[in-house]
C-alpha cells in the first residue's frame, strides 16, 4: 500500500513558484546555530525581513483572510508552502510568533470586526511579533489558577502580576495573555484575554536562562525565556478579546490550535532525521530500517518522542537515533563570566519596554539554570 502523498499538477505549479522564490529570498544562515547572543540576533534580524517579504505575498500566514492581510489560500497550497519552507529548515513564521499564531486564531473566532481589522494585518504582514503569555508561578498546567488581574478603570484595564517561560530572546511587540478581571468570581468565569502593546509604561522583563529551548532564543550556551511583570500596567479597554469574564472559552480555541502543534502540518525533522539514520546505518550489513526487529522500535518514536522530552525511552524502543533523555543528555556548556546589562548590546534594549538583564537585583552569575519542566510540548 502506497502512503506517501502526493501533489496534483497545480500543486506541483505551486511548488515550482514557491521554490524558486524562497531560493531566490531565503538568505544564507538563517537556519544557522547561533553560538552567542549576537548571532542569535542577526539571525532572527534575517528571519524578521523574511517574514516579512513572506508577509508581502500572503504567505506568512496563507490560512488568513486576505481582508486582513492573510494569504487566504486553499489546504493544497498550505501544504507546498509548508514542507517547501520545512524543506530548508523554516517555519511558517520563520520566526518564534507564538502569540501571533494562537492570538490570531483566537481573535478569528472571538474579535469584533474591528478588533480583526487592527489586530491580524499587522501580524499577517509580519510586521509585529507576539508572544503568548499564560504560564504563571502558580499555574502552569492548571492555566484556570492564573493570579495576574485586570481591572477595569474607566477606559483602561489595569494590570498587576506576573507570566514565567515566556518568549525568547530579542522581544516582542505583543503579549497575547490572558488574566483574571474577577477576583471575586468563580473559576473558569472570571478571566478575560488581551492582546497588550508590549511597549506600555510598566511592562519589565526579566530574561530566564534554559538547560534547553528550541525557538530563536537557544544559542550553543544556553536557551532564553522571560519572566515577564505587569505593574499597573494600564491597558485600553478595548484590548480585551472576547468579552469581559468569557475568557475560558476564548482559552478552548487558543490551546485547541496550540494542542493541535500550533496549527502547523509541516513534516517533523525529528522523525526525517530518524528515518534517514535507519537508512544509512547498518547492522548485519544491511541497512537498519530493513532489520525487521527494528520496526517496532521505529514505530513506537513518534507518540513516544514527546515523552522523552520529559522523561526516559520507553523500556521496548533503543532507537540509537532517539532524543538523549534528560539523564544522559550532556551537561550544558556555561558560561562563567558575569552578566551585566552595561556590557550587553543595545539591541537587547528595547526604549520603551525595560529590559533588564540580569534581574532588578543588578548583577548575576550567568546562567540563572532554571530546570525545565515541560508538559504543553508544543510550546518547545
Ligand atoms: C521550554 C519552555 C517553553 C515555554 N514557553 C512558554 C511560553 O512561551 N508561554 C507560556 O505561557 N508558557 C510557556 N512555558 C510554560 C509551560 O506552559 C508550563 O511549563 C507548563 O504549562 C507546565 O506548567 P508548570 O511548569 O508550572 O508545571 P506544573 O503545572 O506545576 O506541573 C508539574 C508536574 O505536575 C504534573 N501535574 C500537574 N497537574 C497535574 C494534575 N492535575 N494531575 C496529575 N499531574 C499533574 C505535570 O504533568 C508535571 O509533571 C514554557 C515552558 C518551557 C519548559
Amino acid at each position: 500500500m502506497e502512503f506517501e502523498l502526493k501533489y496534483n499538477k497545480a500543486q506541483e505549479e505551486f511548488r515550482d513558484e514557491v521554490r524558486t522564490w524562497l531560493a531566490a529570498n531565503v538568505p544564507d544562515g538563517i537556519t544557522a546555530r547561533p553560538r552567542t547572543f549576537e548571532e542569535s540576533y542577526a539571525v532572527y534580524l534575517k528571519r524578521r525581513e523574511l517574514g516579512r517579504k513572506l508577509g508581502a505575498k500572503g504567505w506568512l500566514y496563507p490560512s488568513g483572510e486576505k481582508q486582513y492581510g492573510g494569504g487566504g489560500l486553499d489546504l493544497d497550497r498550505i501544504i507546498v508552502l509548508e514542507a517547501e519552507t520545512a524543506r530548508l529548515g523554516l517555519g511558517l513564521p520563520p520566526y518564534y510568533d507564538s502569540g501571533g499564531k494562537m492570538g490570531s486564531a483566537s481573535i478569528r473566532v472571538w474579535g469584533t470586526d474591528e478588533q480583526k481589522q487592527r489586530f491580524l494585518p499587522p501580524i499577517y504582514r509580519g510586521e509585529v511579533r507576539s508572544w503568548q503569555l499564560l504560564t504563571e508561578p502558580s499555574a502552569g498546567s492548571d492555566l484556570a489558577g492564573v493570579k495576574s488581574t485586570a481591572i477595569r478603570d474607566g477606559d483602561v484595564y489595569v494590570v498587576n502580576g506576573q507570566k514565567i517561560y515566556i518568549g525568547s530572546h530579542h522581544a516582542a511587540d505583543r503579549y497575547w495573555t490572558i488574566l483574571v478581571t474577577d477576583p471575586k468570581g468563580k473559576r473558569h468565569q472570571n478571566v478575560s484575554w488581551f492582546m497588550i502593546d508590549a511597549s506600555l509604561p510598566g511592562i519589565t522583563t526579566q530574561p530566564l536562562h534554559m538547560l534547553s529551548a528550541q525557538s530563536e532564543g537557544e544559542t550553543d550556551e544556553f536557551g532564553h525565556k522571560n519572566i515577564i511583570f505587569f505593574d499597573n500596567v494600564r491597558v485600553p479597554a478595548d484590548c480585551l478579546v472576547g468579552g469581559e469574564n468569557n475568557g475560558w472559552k476564548v482559552a478552548s480555541t487558543h490551546l485547541e490550535v496550540e494542542h493541535s502543534g500550533q496549527g502547523n502540518i509541516r513534516t517533523n525533522p525529528v522523525w526525517l532525521a530518524l528515518l534517514a539514520h535507519c537508512r544509512t546505518q547498518q547492522r548485519d550489513g544491511r541497512p537498519l530500517i530493513e532489520a525487521q526487529t527494528a520496526w517496532p522500535r521505529i514505530c513506537s518514536v513518534l507518540p513516544g518522542r514527546r515523552r522523552w522530552r520529559t522523561g526516559p525511552a520507553p523500556e521496548n524502543c533503543t532507537a540509537p537515533a532517539a532524543p538523549i533523555s534528560s539523564s544522559t543528555r550532556p551537561a550544558p556548556r556555561v558560561p562563567s563570566k558575569q552578566v551585566n546589562a552595561k556590557t550587553l548590546p543595545a539591541t537587547n534594549l528595547r526604549a520603551s519596554s525595560a529590559v533588564i538583564w540580569p534581574a532588578k537585583a543588578g548583577t548575576i552569575t550567568a546562567p540563572a539554570v532554571t530546570a525545565p519542566k515541560t508538559k504543553r510540548a508544543s510550546m518547545l
